[in-house]
């Protein structure tokens, strides 16, 4: 590991939700925060309000569902730091509540994997090279419950089948970066009051962010290729 002082993160998806949870505690931790959005309104608002709390916290435009966007924000982040120490896949949808996989759009399972399965791997593959090039890194990936093999119930399969190929890309990506201090690990936040987990659940944002900013800041020889939630290993 390298003795920068000034780590760098980004976090996709951050602005609202678990991920802007996610950012403003990474921020907290002195970690300068590349808050992304796919909207420019929306992810310039979020990250004023944080840098108006002298959060150390930028912005970018990231569609993880666009080569061309993930290609952009390599860029930046190469020109204006040259580094990328952790990596927070966050984005993601839920398209499909309740629904039987008899009667789901089959548009509707490929809209959910183009961001929760192939957005993670496009943002993986335009930004890991960098934290290779300085033998550093920590990638969190946001999974669910919902996507374990083991505890798989009915319904909901686009979202289901989606956190399950996350956690599969969450295994080979850590097997594939073992060497290089690149720990790469999935995690449940639980259900969480947010657009997407409904205004029943019982969690916070806040309260949820606590693995990631865990699993961001993890020490050399932590874990890898696991799957957590509240710190603790889950089934995949
Ligand atoms: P949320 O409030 O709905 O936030 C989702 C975020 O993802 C929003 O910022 C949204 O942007 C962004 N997003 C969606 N598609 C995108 C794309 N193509 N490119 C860039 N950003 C995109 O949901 P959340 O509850 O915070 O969820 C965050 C993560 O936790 C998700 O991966 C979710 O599956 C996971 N999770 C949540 C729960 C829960 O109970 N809430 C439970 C288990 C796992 P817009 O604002 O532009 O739509």
């Amino acid at each position: 590991m390298d003795n920068v002082q000034q780590r760098v993160a980004v976090v996709t998806g951050a602005n609202r939700g678990i991920g802007l949870a996610i950012a403003r505690q990474l921020a907290l931790r002195g970690v300068h925060v590349v808050l992304t959005a796919r909207d420019e309104q929306r992810g310039n608002d979020a990250s004023k309000e944080l840098i108006a709390q002298g959060l150390p916290v930028s912005f970018f435009v990231l569609d993880v569902t666009s080569d061309d966007s993930a290609s952009r924000l390599a860029e930046h982040l190469r020109a204006t730091w040259d580094r990328l120490d952790v990596l927070v896949n966050n984005a993601g949808v839920a398209l499909d509540p309740w629904l039987s996989a008899l009667n789901v759009a089959i548009s509707t399972v490929v809209a959910t994997f183009e961001t929760n399965v192939f957005g993670a791997l496009r943002v993986s593959q335009a930004l890991i090279p960098l934290m290779k090039e300085h033998g550093y890194g920590r990638v969190v990936n946001l999974s669910s419950n919902l996507g374990s093999l083991e505890k798989m119930g009915g319904l909901t399969v686009a979202y289901r089948s989606s956190k399950a190929a996350l956690n599969a890309i969450t295994r080979v990506l850590a097997a594939e970066l073992k060497h290089d201090d690149i720990l790469v690990n999935a995690m449940c936040p639980g259900w969480v009051k947010t657009a997407l987990g409904g205004d029943d659940a019982p969690r916070l944002p806040e309260e949820a962010a606590d693995t990631a900013i865990w699993l961001a800041t993890l020490p050399a020889g932590g874990p890898t290729g696991g799957f957590f939630q509240d710190r603790k290993p889950l089934p995949w």
